[in-house]
């Protein structure tokens, strides 16, 4: 399955795209995780991306579309991918139909998780995430179970550089005014599907599931 996870940040993409990765066994696309990546490694595309990352401003879509033509070629997307911080804006929409349309391999749905800003802001204030593994927690709904220490694999978890609240108040708003009109680009080709971000993890997986038409019956 080939997926598209939109919604602001702090709404829960990430932990939802772990799970359903594994569940799916397909790899979930952070381009946040990948850019940080390039940050630690010190490339180019790093260097030139840390400065706007800590600003909460976006990297070109050229360089995003780039990035995610080379990654969306690999052997391990080839039955699918879950993408998450990506699209963002139009040109990146267009840019991905575009690129997925000549490989004859269109996306298959959208799933638009939503939340009022307050709760955003106090999900990603209170959010700490692993330096190794990439793990996300919150310092009071979701805590490791040795502070600073990450459940998973021992690594240190640290405060994102853009979890400040000048960043975080200006990546909302960046949100509001390029990305959340793709809501409506994706709904006019069919492919949109609606999930509440604000109730608990196991909740929104469920829902998430539901709405992908991977839902499990209860009887
Ligand atoms: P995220 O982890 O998705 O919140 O992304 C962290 C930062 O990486 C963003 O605030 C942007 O600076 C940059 N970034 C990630 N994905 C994109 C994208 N699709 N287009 C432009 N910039 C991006």
């Amino acid at each position: 399955m080939r997926i598209v996870f939109l919604g602001p940040q702090g709404v829960g993409k990430g932990t939802q795209g772990a799970r359903l990765s594994e569940r799916l066994s397909v790899p979930a696309l952070s381009t946040g995780d990948m850019l940080r990546a390039e940050v630690r490694s010190g490339t180019e595309l790093g260097l030139q991306a840390d400065a706007l990352m800590k600003a909460g401003e976006l990297v070109s879509d050229a360089i995003m579309l780039g990035m995610i033509r080379t990654r969306v070629a690999q052997a391990d997307a080839a039955t699918g991918f879950i993408l998450d911080g990506f699209p963002r804006t139009l040109a990146q929409a267009e840019g991905l139909d575009a690129t997925l349309v000549s490989a004859s391999a269109p996306l298959d749905v959208v799933v638009l998780f939503e939340a009022p800003r307050d709760v955003l802001e106090s999900r990603l204030t209170g959010r700490r995430t692993c330096g190794d593994c990439g793990a996300v927690y919150h310092v009071l709904s979701q805590p490791s179970s040795r502070e600073g220490v990450c459940d998973r694999c021992g690594g240190g978890l640290v405060q994102r550089a853009d979890d400040t609240p000048e960043a975080i108040g200006r990546r909302l708003d960046l949100y509001e005014r390029q990305t959340a009109p793709l809501a409506d680009y994706y709904a006019a080709r069919g492919l949109l599907v609606r999930v509440d971000g604000t109730r608990a993890v196991g909740e929104v997986r469920s829902d998430l599931l539901m709405a992908i038409g991977l839902g499990e019956v209860v009887s």
